[in-house]
């Protein structure tokens, strides 16, 4: 016998049976329960407050930051038979005024609104005069200070929640949420810990990769030729990046558009139509693209440079393989980007206490990027999953080298970096290992430390890579702001007393275009 959820389902979806997580959170809402759903990108989330809502007398009001999906997410209701509309800013005040007396007389069972909605002041009045049953809120991690995309409107909906007399059930959703974000969405709506849902983050069908030393435009260029019909996006840092990469590729063929925040607002909603339609294969972006992009066939997203911080990494990255289908997701890395990113954080106009917070951010997405273990189990780690099964597929499960003992290489640095008083950035610590003997070196008076010189086999690089190698380790932690510190952690000084072994894979040969093609 089907509960009646599943038989809406079946006759409003037409799916058979619920896909992981939404049946728990459907179940909790519907007994009246605050509720939190942590679902990934694909995971089905808009069903867990879509069933509800039919089953709810009253209206459902959908708050998403999304609104160049609120049309298609309304279209798509509606050819399923469900009555909804949206309140955003492509409205008429003459068109939102109808839309209210609308929903007044009962027209709709969802109401899709942008948060800025919440910053009406005479909107939110209106609200008591409605009979509402439920609010869920997608991507709920923008109402978290903490999180990477935090949206001041956000913080609206609690006084939102309080002029609507009825006291509706609250749905908070979300795709990316560190413990940290998922604490402070929970706190803020009064969600008890029972009634929250985590299907966990992984994406069974992504395969992710982290290129070092490559020569970025060679390898896109080749990967492009290797995935020529294949849809994708390429994020890079800057406007100007974008456009010297989209004409670049344009220039050889490539069915290449271009999407960022100095494009005026028509041109953009131009090159979104042609990159969902298919007109366009690639697409080449700053950031600014994709919060509203729904497009299920991306094959890959390439980033051209490191973002800021894990969580946009894994948004931008998730764009690729909504559908279930094996796709690719792959981050060239340049130490540069990193300077430029803690440049803009140090030059922010943040608190101390933000700047902190993003720095720390930002040498986690370095450890990603030189960690040796499972880069899928990373992410996980990351969004507070314990203990996380490796992927099997990334490219460092994937990466058979054999594994060296560097343990003596290790004591080496950790010790150099004691006897340099643990002031220093991983420069000039790679000089005094390499022996060199720039100025400042003699002025500190390093050249007379055991340790100067002592790995000049080296060269700067390779040992600079190896801090980075040891940092991504936790063996080394980072403190400071534009100017990084480096000290010894606790594993570190475990090392240094011989207490711990350290392994890394063998050193790559240095990889040329070719072995992309292998
Ligand atoms: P999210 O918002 O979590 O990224 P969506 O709600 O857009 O994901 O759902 C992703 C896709 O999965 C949609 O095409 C949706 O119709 C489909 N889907 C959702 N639930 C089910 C289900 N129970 N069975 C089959 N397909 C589903």
């Amino acid at each position: 016998m089907k509960s009646e959820h599943q038989q809406l389902l079946q006759t409003y979806f037409g799916y058979d049976s619920f896909r992981s997580g939404q049946e728990d959170i459907i179940e909790s809402v519907l007994a009246g329960y605050h509720t939190a759903g942590i679902m990934p990108t694909g995971g089905g989330k808009s069903i867990c407050y879509q069933i509800p809502a039919l089953i709810f007398s009253g209206i459902t009001l959908v708050i998403s930051p999304l609104i160049s999906l609120m049309k298609d997410q309304v279209d798509a209701l509606h050819q399923n038979g469900i009555s909804a509309t949206f309140l955003n800013s492509s409205l008429s005040a003459n068109e939102a005024a109808e839309r209210l007396v609308e929903m007044k007389a009962g027209m709709y069972k969802l109401v899709y609104i942008a948060p800025e909605r919440l910053e009406l002041t005479h909107f939110l009045h209106q609200l008591s005069e409605l009979d509402i049953s439920f609010v869920a809120i997608d991507e709920a991690h923008c109402i978290s200070q903490w999180g990477h995309d935090f949206r001041p409107s956000y913080l609206k909906i609690k006084t939102l929640l309080q002029e609507i007399p009825s006291n509706p059930v609250v749905l908070a959703l979300t795709a990316t949420a560190t413990p940290v974000v998922k604490e402070d969405i929970c706190r803020t709506l009064d969600i008890d810990l029972d009634h929250q849902f985590s299907t966990g983050f992984a994406r069974s069908n992504l395969t992710f990769s982290v290129m070092k030393d490559e020569n970025r435009a060679q390898f896109l260029m080749r990967y492009l030729e290797k995935n020529h019909s294949e849809s994708g996006i390429i994020y890079a840092s800057t406007r100007k990046d974008v456009d010297r990469i989209s004409q670049k590729l344009a220039n050889t063929g490539i069915k290449a558009g271009r999407y960022h925040a100095g494009m005026n607002e028509e041109e953009r909603t131009r090159q979104q139509d042609a990159f969902l339609k298919d007109d366009i294969t690639v697409m080449v972006a700053t950031s600014a693209f994709g919060m509203g992009i729904d497009k299920s066939n991306v094959r890959f997203v390439l980033h051209y440079q490191t973002p800021k911080n894990m969580e946009s990494y894994y948004q931008e990255a998730g764009r690729a393989g909504r559908d279930g289908l094996d796709s690719e997701c792959i981050l060239l890395y340049s130490p540069q980007d990193l300077h430029i990113q803690r440049f803009f954080i140090d030059q922010s106009q943040g608190t101390d206490e933000w700047k902190h917070q993003e720095l720390q951010k930002l040498n986690q997405m370095k450890d990603y990027c030189f960690t040796e273990g499972c880069l899928q189990a990373f992410i996980l780690r990351y969004f507070g999953e314990e203990n996380p099964d490796d992927c099997g597929r990334c490219g460092n499960c994937k990466d058979n080298r054999a594994e060296m003992d560097v343990t003596t290489e290790s004591q080496m640095v950790l010790s150099c970096m004691i006897r340099m008083g643990e002031r220093f950035g991983k420069t000039i610590i790679s000089q005094v290992l390499t022996g060199s003997k720039v100025k400042k070196i003699e002025e500190f008076g390093f050249q007379k430390l055991s340790t100067y010189g002592i790995l000049s086999a080296k060269s700067a690089k390779h040992v600079a890579d190896f801090i980075d190698y040891l940092t991504a380790q936790q063996f080394i932690e980072i403190t400071g702001g534009q100017y990084p510190v480096l000290k010894v952690s606790d594993t570190g000084k475990e090392v240094l007393l011989g207490k711990r072994k350290v392994m890394q894979k063998e050193l790559k040969q240095v990889q040329t275009i070719t072995n992309i093609d292998s």
